[in-house]
């Protein structure tokens, strides 16, 4: 089985419906066909300013939501990644192997540090692309599945892993990019030119998971389309209504043009109505689940250590390699 590995941050509380759709749904996906590692990456939260107790908090209602969403810990390895060290351990190795100047090249890294001033932009921020190679390196991940906007990082990923096994031996398999291209896109409700985000969404136009199933629905109802009144999958021209079939199709598995078919005739209102409907039937069994997660914080825990222990069993034997490759003098 290739194996594969990806990360995903503990930072806003509920996760929203483009982070299921986008993400998880194919982590979910991934355990049937693939040796999957999955991380909430707390280290990573920590890049830009978090208040304790939050982080502690949001790393494992993050576990729990991946768990309710279905992440399987007898098919998957799931874990938190400060709970497995050797990812700061490689992570230093790979900052002494990156250079200044290709680090600096990371449009993330301007991106973020631009929106928060640089004066405040923490060293963090600006090697966490370093600490991500090495999150990949460590499992000898076959692939890496992540959206369009990390391409960039696996890319510095094959980069030095290259450079390391040609300096020190063949050490690291070179990971490719499994960027899902036909992962769905979601838009936020209210304003579908800009993409749903915990960042930048308005708050009606973003679906959190854990809101309470009404006001889900509520914002389904209220979601912005346009003045033509017909039910057709025109993402330039119909950006609103698109994104609404979106969604229903990925959520349930009926195609955009099953749909479009189904609704020749009919109103925007009973396309809301119903697709409101499959939203609560979604989202109520998923708020139960990760309410009966965080109820029982001792199954929580060893799902995590039993994780922890998987993952680590793997990552201490990468890291040993790499060390006793780069120099350093094992110890006794
Ligand atoms: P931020 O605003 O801080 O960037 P975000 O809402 O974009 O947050 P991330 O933590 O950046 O969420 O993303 C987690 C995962 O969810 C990533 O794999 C990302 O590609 C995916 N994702 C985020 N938003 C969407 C979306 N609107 N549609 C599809 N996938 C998404
Ligand atoms: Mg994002």
């Amino acid at each position: 089985r290739p194996r594969a590995l990806s990360g995903i941050q503990p930072t806003a509380g509920s996760f929203h419906l483009g982070n299921y759709l986008g993400a998880i749904r194919q982590y979910v996906a991934l355990q049937e066909t693939h040796d999957a590692f999955y991380m909430v990456v707390d280290l990573h939260a920590m890049t830009v300013p978090q208040e304790p107790a939050q982080l502690r908090a949001n790393t494992r209602l993050a576990a729990a939501q991946l768990l309710a969403a279905g992440l399987d810990p007898d098919r998957c390895t799931l874990f938190i990644q400060s709970h497995v060290p050797e990812h700061a351990q490689l992570g230093w190795v790979m900052n002494c192997i990156a250079g200044f100047g290709e680090a600096s090249r990371m449009t993330q890294f301007k991106d973020k540090s631009a929106k928060q001033g640089a004066d405040r932009a923490t060293v963090g921020l600006f090697t966490y692309p370093i600490l991500q190679v090495a999150d990949i390196l460590l499992y000898q991940a076959d692939s890496v599945p992540v959206g369009e906007d990390q391409r960039q990082h696996i890319e510095l990923t094959r980069d030095l892993a290259e450079r390391f096994n040609t300096r020190f031996g063949d050490t690291f398999n070179v990971p490719a990019a499994h960027i899902v291209k036909e992962v769905a896109k979601i838009y936020d409700l209210q304003d579908p030119a800009i993409k749903m985000s915990k960042s930048a969404s308005t708050p009606k136009g973003l679906i959190n998971l854990l809101d309470d199933p009404k006001t889900t629905a509520k914002k389904v109802k209220s979601a912005v389309t346009d003045a033509e009144a017909v039910i057709r999958f025109d993402p330039v021209g119909k950006p609103g209504v698109s994104n609404l079939l979106t969604i229903y199709s990925t959520l349930t598995g009926t195609s955009v043009a099953e749909l479009e078919r189904e609704y020749e005739g009919k109103m925007y209102g009973a396309l809301k109505t119903d697709l409101a409907e499959v939203m609560v039937e979604f989202v109520t069994p998923f708020r139960a689940r990760t309410q009966e997660y965080l109820d029982d914080p001792e199954t929580l825990d060893a799902v995590l250590a039993k994780g922890a222990e998987k993952a680590r069993a793997v990552a201490a034997e990468t890291l040993a390699t790499a060390y006793d490759r780069v120099g350093l003098v094992p110890a006794k």
